[in-house]
């Protein structure tokens, strides 16, 4: 009986010791912590600067996260504008880790707003994700060298789940009727998914979230829901849903759901993984897009229905007023 108990403090003590041995890597944006839990699992503490439904682009940075950054033994970073706070931090900090860029050897598109700038949303193509994950597992080898054959596993385990999302979101894509593949959204988080699972993008936004909104954008939004009859446009879980909410209501369209753009969901949510992620946001595409259209309003045939109904009234009491004052006279 003592001779357990012992065995269970030193166990405790060296447990504790352990977790204070592993290195700390510290992630800008959820997407990223979130792989990197899948590759590198308990080998290191994995931190996240910017909370689960925080908008990266706009984020500032805290006096906690400038400590966190200078106890970090490795950074990993989207890059591409997306973290334009982070280099100030980094200095500030003064820590002295590895930053690593995870979307090293994507092929970017270039971003709508900014000349020169590429468009930094690629995780929204799973398979770019495959690139950040092989990313992230040549930096945590590097860093672990005496770990390399459980992350070469892990990295292989995690690649065969990203490639199964993957044809997941290409095959229900191609549910929608052709004519209704049409995303809008209150930023363009979503051109590499566009692109990638052949779904035409409209924004009311630039593909950040501080742009200034643009008379001619939402003019283009209007005349493009106009044109399509698409049945649904979608807030993102990180921008505010005003200005959407307001087409919506103006041309009665409904509002498709919640689409996670710059974050994963909050933990117990549909969305609470990367892959979750990206399987929720197709779900609710796919349902809320192959709906029948129920707003006539949309094309003015509605609009017209009610002048034609209103003139048969007119002319139908017209009618019965000369009758009976034809009768009477
Ligand atoms: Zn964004």
């Amino acid at each position: 009986m003592k001779k357990s108990f012992c065995t269970i403090i030193l166990a405790i003590i060296f447990q504790a010791l352990y977790a204070e041995s592993k290195p700390t890597v510290v992630c800008t944006a959820s997407m990223i912590s979130d792989m990197a839990k899948n590759i590198i699992g308990d080998k290191a503490e994995i931190k996240l600067i910017v909370p689960i439904g925080g908008d990266p682009h706009m984020y500032e940075p805290t006096p906690t996260d400038a400590e966190l950054v200078n106890h970090a033994d490795l950074i990993l970073k989207n890059g591409m504008t997306f973290e334009g706070w982070l280099n100030k931090l980094i200095e500030n900090s003064g820590t002295k880790a590895d930053v690593v860029q995870v979307t090293k050897g994507i092929n970017a598109i270039s971003s709508l707003v900014y000349e020169n700038a590429k468009d930094p949303h690629a995780w929204m193509d799973v398979g770019n994700a495959i690139i950040y994950a092989e990313n992230i597992a040549e930096a945590a080898k590097k860093l672990m060298p005496e770990s390399s054959e459980y992350l070469d596993e892990n990295l292989k385990k995690y690649k065969a789940e990203l490639q199964e999302t993957d044809a997941y979101i290409l095959k229900r894509i191609q549910e929608i009727p052709e004519s209704r593949r049409v995303l809008i959204t209150s930023h363009d988080a979503f051109q590499y998914y566009g692109e990638k699972y052949g779904i035409e993008l409209v924004s009311t936004m630039g593909t950040s979230t501080d742009a200034d909104v643009q008379t001619s954008d939402i003019n283009m939004v209007y005349k493009k829901i106009r044109e399509t009859g698409i049945p649904a446009i979608f807030v993102e879980s990180t921008v505010n849903p005003k200005l959407i909410k307001q087409i919506a209501k103006d041309l009665n369209v409904v509002i498709g759901g919640k689409l996670y753009a710059d974050s994963i969901g909050e933990k117990g949510s549909p969305g609470d993984t990367y892959i979750k992620m990206m399987k929720s946001n197709t779900d609710k595409i796919v349902e809320a897009l192959s709906k029948e259209v129920v707003a006539e309003k949309i094309d003015g045939t509605g609009d017209m229905k009610m002048v034609y109904g209103l003139l048969g009234i007119i002319v139908f009491l017209g009618a019965l007023f000369l009758f009976i004052r034809k009768k009477n006279s």
